[in-house]
């Protein structure tokens, strides 16, 4: 067994083999710019880039020209919140979103705020789920966007999308989805959510790092972007910059294998984090789940444990390479944005852990994850101050 054991894959992924391998000759062989309309190499090239595209939009059930490249989700979503909210500005500058969302929703929307638009940021309830009815109530006729994610990254919770869409629909409201942690987990169907913009990662999914894609549905009119950046005019003028081949085939790739392995390992992976849940739950007292038991990605699994230093705790679980519930990025640790809207003190949230589970998890490593962090909790409360019983 390979020491730490990785349960982050709500962080990143591993490339896939086959992947990979569908990659390499995109970076030799095949190496021409996809914008070269004079050349076999170019012909080529664009030729790999367009089968690509083809086969994540009809992943999401989309059409090929509603897929637009981008660096991946962080773009994807600066693309979606910026380049819509400045088309409607005039009439519409009031934008929605949820206080759990990724930090690459959240800040663009508070850019927009500084620039003078109108930002709503709705509350979640103790579970991290938002209620559609809050959405309803939020909405004005100066609204033009609202952006809800699909799955949250930090709790696995999964919003009502379907619903909301519904409700924006009616009132005339663009809705974005950062459906970057759900593709590859559950199904993603942009008809089904019925969502106007959608933004992707591949590395989240077993694709390489740096290439995601922005759906953008495809309507009469079109729904209009302002880019970000501007140049060639690739990607109908919405992302400038010549196409990235070998990380938009691999993209395509990794997208398609898991889908086909989704009903299985969907299904492996959620008896795995039951089982880690429940290892850990039936040993220690005071331990608090964070996310939805029921709307949950199958994969993650969020705990406190109350009378801990979440640092210490990192430090002790030894064993598992996993994420925790305060960003350190300073020497005075900074509690989850996500923990603190579900309501978490922030002691609670610095005290969290995130476990991610992904393709290279075993029953194993479940017990070794467990008894580690089962063994660490007791010998940190034993020694707390914080701990009274
Ligand atoms: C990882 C992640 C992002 C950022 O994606 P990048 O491709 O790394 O920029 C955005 N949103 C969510 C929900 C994520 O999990």
């Amino acid at each position: 067994m390979k020491l730490p054991i990785y349960m982050d894959y709500n962080a990143t992924t591993p490339v896939d083999p086959r992947v990979l391998d569908a990659m390499l000759p995109c970076f030799s062989d095949h190496f021409g710019n996809a914008a070269s309309r004079t050349h076999p190499y170019g012909w080529a090239a664009a030729k790999l880039a367009e089968s690509a595209r083809a086969r994540i939009a009809a992943a999401i059930g989309a059409h090929p020209e509603e897929i637009v490249f981008t660096s991946g989700a962080t773009e994807a979503n600066n693309l979606a919140i910026k380049g819509f909210a400045h088309t409607v500005r005039d009439h519409r500058g009031h934008v929605v979103t949820c206080a759990t969302e990724h930090k690459a929703v959240l800040d663009p929307c508070a850019a927009l705020d500084r620039e003078g638009f109108a930002v709503t940021i709705l509350p979640v309830d103790s579970d991290g789920r938002l209620d559609p009815q809050r959405v309803a109530e939020a909405l004005t006729p100066r609204t033009g966007l609202a952006s809800i994610m699909l799955a949250n990254n930090e709790t696995g919770t999964l919003h009502q999308v379907a619903t909301i869409a519904a409700l924006c629909r009616e009132r005339g409201v663009v809705l974005h989805c950062d459906a970057t942690q759900a593709a590859g987990k559950v199904r993603v169907d942009v008809n089904a959510l019925d969502v106007d913009l959608l933004s992707l990662s591949a590395h989240k999914l077993y694709g390489p790092k740096g290439v995601g894609a922005l759906y953008v549905r495809r309507r009469t009119p079109r729904l209009h972007l302002v880019p970000i950046l501007d140049g060639g005019g690739h990607e109908q003028g919405m992302r400038s910059g010549t196409l990235n081949v070998p990380g938009i085939v691999g993209f395509a790739c990794a997208l398609d294998i898991a889908l086909e392995a989704m009903p299985a390992e969907s299904a492996r992976l959620a008896a795995l984090r039951d089982r880690l849940q429940d290892s850990i739950r039936s040993r220690l007292e005071a331990v608090t789940v964070n996310g939805d038991a029921e709307h949950r990605l199958p994969n993650t699994l969020n705990l406190s444990f109350a009378g801990v230093d979440g640092a210490a705790l990192l430090v002790g679980v030894r064993e598992a390479a996993v994420a925790s519930g305060s960003a350190c990025t300073s020497a005075d640790p900074k509690p989850s944005h996500v923990l603190l809207a579900m309501g978490r003190s922030k002691a609670l949230a610095n005290a969290s852990l995130r476990f991610s589970l992904g393709r290279g998890n075993t029953p194993e490593d479940v017990k070794t994850v467990a008894d580690a962090v089962v063994r660490e909790v007791t010998r940190l409360r034993t020694n707390s101050p914080l701990w009274r019983r």
